[in-house]
């Protein structure tokens, strides 16, 4: 029996490449077959809401899990009973909607953006009126890597942002001026048992994810951030890896979304954790004991996005580790990763600049 997969992108991939030495097998369904996952593992080709695919999957695994948040909730409820589902679905409900993760937020007593929800015209002027100026006036739903989003500083260019987000129903939320962004990452396994890894130091650029740098070396920062991933964790009574991402401001930490998969800013854990963030989710969603969390130096991940440099290029830097996810280059892409480890904080800030300056020169490493 498999591991069954929807969605086969690089998560997938690497989630493949962790299990394999386990002795795991994995069975995807994505749309085409030439996906990362699908590359390596074998794939039902089709639309993710398809029931008949859903059904097949089900049928050929000993557990479904996702590598994207947006699959269908209402085709996974439709599913035979007794499919074992992980992470539940609940938190992907959650996750998918903006509205639903900030009332979860409050309910979990985890500090968060002010927000409203905007459906109208009207409603955007008493969100404005209540939460001020500048703002980011985003989709409630199918939002990622910075899309369908607008940083809104005036009136006006709140109205024209709401006619071009095209009717959908949206939040509105406080720009946030923030002193750093940081990401938790944990796992609970269906036993109960949790373990979180250390904190991430998260740098942005046009929304997408550019470089995360862990362990972020705040202890106060780090503790309160897994207190409240373990409330979350244990609300959903979770099976796999979760993440929540912050914004740091003055010494408080404000969350802005979760993930209920595995993240981007836990690509450093493949190389730089005793157990990646690949492997603890799928010992999370068997029911095996999870692996040690702890980081092995100081890490540095660098996002290759839009244009993938040529090999030879990136290994002569030595120390590194490389990883190409097979995919077409586009712009605003996420199409591989590089990550170094060192002994020293300081030492892999130097390698990380030297390596950005080269690779993504539009990004500044403060
Ligand atoms: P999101 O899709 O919500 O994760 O947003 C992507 C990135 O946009 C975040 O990591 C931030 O860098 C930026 N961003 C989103 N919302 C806000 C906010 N309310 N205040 C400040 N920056 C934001």
């Amino acid at each position: 029996m498999s591991i069954g997969v929807v969605g086969a992108g690089q998560l997938g991939r690497m989630l493949a490449l962790a299990g394999y030495p386990l002795g795991l097998e994995f069975l995807f369904l994505d749309r085409a077959a030439d996906t990362p996952a699908g590359q390596i593992a074998p794939i039902l080709c089709g639309d993710f809401a398809d029931r008949g695919l859903l059904g097949e999957l089900a049928a050929r695994s000993q557990v479904l899990t996702f590598d994207w948040e947006n699959v269908s909730v209402e085709a996974l409820r439709a599913l035979p009973r007794g499919t074992r589902i992980r992470p539940p679905i609940a938190a992907l409900a959650a996750a998918q909607d903006r509205v639903h993760e900030k009332r979860l937020f409050e309910r979990l007593g985890i500090p968060t953006t002010r927000w409203q929800a905007v459906e109208s015209p009207a409603e955007l002027a008493r969100a404005l009126a209540a939460i001020g100026l500048p703002g980011v006036l985003k989709t409630r739903r199918l939002g990622y890597d910075g899309k369908g989003q607008a940083v809104v500083r005036s009136a006006a260019e709140a109205e024209r942002a709401l006619a071009e987000l095209g009717g959908a129903a949206l939040i509105y939320e406080e720009l946030v001026a923030f002193d750093a962004e940081v990401s938790v990452i944990g796992a609970r396994s269906t036993r109960g048992e949790i373990a979180i890894y250390p904190l991430n130091h998260n740098l942005h650029a046009g929304g997408i994810l550019r470089l995360t740098r862990a362990p972020f070396a705040a202890a106060a920062l780090e503790r309160l951030a897994a207190r409240y991933l373990k409330g979350a964790l244990t609300h959903f009574r979770y099976a796999g890896i979760l993440t929540i991402e912050f914004f740091v401001r003055r010494g408080r930490l404000i969350a802005n979304e979760m993930a209920p998969r595995v993240h981007n800013s836990g690509h450093w854990t493949i190389e730089g954790a005793v157990t990646s963030q690949f492997e603890n989710h799928l010992r999370a969603i068997l029911g095996l004991p999870l692996g040690s969390t702890r980081a092995r130096g100081h890490c540095a991940m660098l996002n290759l996005i839009g244009h993938m440099p040529p090999r030879a290029r990136v290994l002569r830097h030595g120390e590194l580790h490389l990883h190409d996810y097979g995919k077409q280059a586009r712009p605003g892409r996420k199409l591989g990763h590089i990550t170094l480890i060192e002994r020293s904080a300081r030492a892999r800030d130097v390698r990380a600049r030297r390596l950005a300056a080269e690779l993504a020169p539009e990004i500044r490493i403060p």
